[in-house]
């Protein structure tokens, strides 16, 4: 597997540090609102990651923090006139629902920042110790940035670039900084705020900081993949390294991976101008596996645009895949003679999934023949996404298998053949996250209903009333349902 690394800049072939394991950590959302659905970009392609590493037989370690003690949670608090946990938890609570709508899975831990406040001092008191930090006569703990020598090797930046850049950034409070390039790992409380004691006074941390000691905590000194959105590689991740290296001594993460920004109708997405979407808007007006969908569409290294329009083409298609599994399900059951079609289609590893393409028992010969021809599509998906996480090109894959199974697969073909070509089809969704298949009770709802339409108009036909019969027909057309009669009597399609 290759991945793109922004400290290279490079395609870099994947070695984990433990063989069969992947320790990654995402910077997750700061908690004063409900997540609007740029948050969600980096949610979904990094669940998506993950569970491809799953998939590739690798065990994952998950790690994405909460940031639940920061400037704008307590201002939120102080115009509720709550304390700052009741505004935090409450948008954890929120975040959590919108995960589980989209389909994203819960990380292997949670970490918030104000249940870690200790492991900060630690850390901060050892960069104090070694010269990297010191604390001013207010008791605000800074980072010496100069010290580090390897600062903005993330970001390609050369410090005395910055140097200037910041010097005209100086705000009130900084003159008592060493240098203008030096970064805040804990500050003085203010009026009103909440605090915790430390060594330098009594305060809170930094945001920086925060990230570099909740992964040391749950991943050790030195992670695989560390990510978040592009926004954070300056300053937030050059300070996570600077931080993390200075204080453990050993590299802090190998590779580092950034999704590009979410635009709406091609403008930064704006509170102020009026484009501004949450997920709870959105997920309430699209199917959220439309908007999974839709999400993977583009590589995560190109910018996303959002628009109506897109959603409207990215639903269409979803529902082309959705029908197709729901075809197959009727044709294995019509094969079985019973609903048993449905036992053997499940997701599969990647470690079983080239079997779904091998003969089996009860498949004609012609049916071999073309599963190995299928067995294409099953190669292209993994190496697209063996190729630095390629869903746009994965989707295309399923869909080019949707055009295949809608010219293979009917009524004609064996009951082994429809169910590997539909586990197939089921790996694929599952490892984009994006559930292809309403729950069986709606599909037995379905199938009830339609049966009972069918008795419906043929009982209308033998009275003679084709209007009636007519009728009949129409209305399931409009749910997408189409009649064919056969001289084996009546048989449905889902379109
Ligand atoms: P924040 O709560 O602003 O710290 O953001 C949480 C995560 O969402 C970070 O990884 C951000 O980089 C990411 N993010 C914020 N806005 C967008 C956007 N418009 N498009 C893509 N990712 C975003
Ligand atoms: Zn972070």
């Amino acid at each position: 597997m290759e991945i793109y690394n922004d400290l290279s800049k490079q395609k870099e072939e994947f070695r984990p540090i433990t063989p069969g394991e992947v320790k990654m950590y995402v910077c997750g959302p700061t908690v004063y609102n409900l997540i609007h659905i740029g948050n969600a970009r980096p949610m979904i392609f990094f669940d998506t990651v993950r569970r491809y590493f799953e998939y590739r037989g690798y065990r994952v370690r998950f790690v994405s923090n909460f940031t639940d003690i920061d400037d704008k949670i307590i201002q939120k608090a102080n115009e509720e006139g709550v304390d700052a946990s009741v505004i935090s938890e409450r948008y954890i609570a929120e975040c959590r629902k919108d995960m589980e709508t989209l389909n994203v899975r819960t990380a292997t831990v949670h970490p918030q920042a104000t249940q870690e406040i200790q492991g900060m001092i630690d850390m901060i008191q050892s960069l104090v110790d070694k010269g990297f930090a010191y604390a001013a006569a207010d008791g605000t703990v800074y980072y010496r940035t100069r010290k580090f020598p390897e600062y903005g090797k993330l970001s390609h930046r050369n410090v005395d670039d910055l140097r200037s850049g910041a010097r005209t950034l100086l705000v009130t409070g900084e003159d008592q900084k060493e240098d203008p390039l030096d970064f805040v790992l804990w500050k003085p409380k203010k009026e009103g705020e909440p605090y915790w004691t430390s060594p330098w006074c009594d305060g809170r941390p930094g945001w920086h900081i925060e990230c570099s000691v909740m992964s040391k905590r749950y991943l050790g000194d030195t992670m695989d993949i560390h990510g978040g959105g592009e926004d954070l590689i300056f300053p937030h991740h050059e300070n996570e390294i600077a931080q993390s290296e200075a204080s453990n001594g050993a590299e802090f993460a190998r590779y580092w991976m950034h999704n590009a920004f979410l635009n709406i109708d091609n403008h930064k997405m704006s509170k102020s101008a009026g484009n501004f979407f949450t997920v709870r808007d959105i997920t309430s007006q699209y199917d959220p596996n439309v908007v999974r969908y839709f999400m993977l569409t583009v590589h995560y290294r190109s910018p996303l645009n959002f628009s109506r329009e897109l959603m409207e083409s990215a639903k269409t298609s979803y529902e082309r895949i959705c029908n197709c599994a729901a075809n197959l399900a009727y044709l294995e059951e019509r094969a079985a003679g019973t609903d048993a079609g449905a036992e053997g289609r499940t997701a599969r590893t990647a470690a079983e999934a080239a079997s779904l393409f091998a003969p089996a028992a009860g498949m004609s010969e012609a049916e071999t023949g073309l599963l190995s021809e299928a067995d294409a599509f099953r190669v292209r998906f993994e190496k697209v996404m063996d190729d630095d996480f390629n869903t746009a090109d994965a989707i295309s894959t399923v869909f080019d298998l949707v055009r295949w199974i809608n010219i293979h697969a009917d009524e004609n073909s064996s009951l082994p053949f429809l169910t590997a070509l539909h586990s197939a089809l089921l790996t694929f969704a599952d490892i984009l996250g994006i559930r292809i298949e309403k729950e069986n009770e709606a599909d037995d709802t379905l199938a009830s209903y339609v049966e009972s339409k069918i008795a419906e108009r043929q009982a209308a036909r033998k009275a003679r009333d084709f209007a009636l019969a007519d009728a009949i027909r129409d209305e399931l057309r409009d749910r997408g349902i189409f009649l064919e009669d056969t001289k084996d009597g009546v048989k449905w399609k889902k379109a």
